[in-house]
């Protein structure tokens, strides 16, 4: 299957999409993901993402879309993919549309997930990240075995550097802005599924599960 997860920063789209990817057998591509390694790398590419990240604004376009679509090339994800994070803009997702009919393909479901703005900033203030294996915990909601240590790979724990407050309420209002109206646009062409991101994990995950199922009838 393909699949787009769209939700406001701190929705659960990456632990999620882990979650999803394993049990459909599909890579999970997140477009922050391959920036942040970009970024990490200090890559040409990272620096010019950099500039847009740290403030909390979205890369542009034709930018994204040269970067996921790149990935999305590869072979893993021939038969299906779980998409994080992009599209986030009614242009990507008409980039992302014309460069899978060029392959003769097109997507099967988006997936908006929901959460309320307080629980949001909860979330986020407690996220914390292994920049080695982008391993995403939460510290009192998912903490990690050893404090301050990856379970996955041992890796030091960080908090990403654009979860700071001042840099969360923009990229709240970004999602508002920009990401938003794709909601419509997805809706106008009967992909769009809604869940309720609240809740425990494998609850959410049961919903997102359920909500795919439908689709698949
Ligand atoms: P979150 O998990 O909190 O939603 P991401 O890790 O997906 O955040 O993205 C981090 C940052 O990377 C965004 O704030 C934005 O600057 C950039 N980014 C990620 N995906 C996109 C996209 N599809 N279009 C433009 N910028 C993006
Ligand atoms: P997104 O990719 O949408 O920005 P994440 O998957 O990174 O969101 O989740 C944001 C934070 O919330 C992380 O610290 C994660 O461990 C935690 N989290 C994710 N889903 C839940 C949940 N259902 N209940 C509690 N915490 C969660
Ligand atoms: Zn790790």
């Amino acid at each position: 299957m393909r699949i787009v997860l769209i939700g406001p920063p701190g929705a659960g789209k990456g632990t999620q999409a882990r979650v999803l990817a394993g049990l459909l057998a599909v890579p999970a591509v997140s477009s922050g993901d391959l920036f942040r390694v970009e970024v990490r790398q200090g890559t040409e590419l990272g620096r010019l993402v950099r500039r847009h990240t740290d403030t909390g604004e979205l890369v542009p376009d034709e930018l994204t879309t040269t970067v996921v679509t790149r990935r999305l090339g590869q072979p893993d994800a021939a038969d299906g993919f779980l998409l994080d994070g992009f599209p986030r803009t009614v242009r990507q997702a008409e980039l992302l549309a014309e460069s899978l009919a060029g392959d003769g393909t097109a997507l099967d479901a988006v997936i908006a997930l929901g959460l309320p703005d307080d629980e949001i900033v909860r979330r986020l203030t407690g996220r914390r990240m292994c920049p080695a294996c982008g391993t995403t915990v939460h510290l009192v909601f998912s903490p990690p075995r050893v404090a301050n240590r990856c379970d996955g790979c041992g890796g030091g724990l960080v908090r990403r550097a654009d979860d700071g407050e001042e840099t969360v309420l923009r990229r709240l209002a970004v999602h508002s802005a920009q990401t938003v109206p794709l909601l419509r646009w997805y809706a106008d062409r009967q992909l769009l599924c809604h869940v309720d991101g609240s809740g425990t994990v494998p609850e959410v995950s049961e919903r997102m599960s359920a909500a795919l199922a439908a689709v698949r009838r």
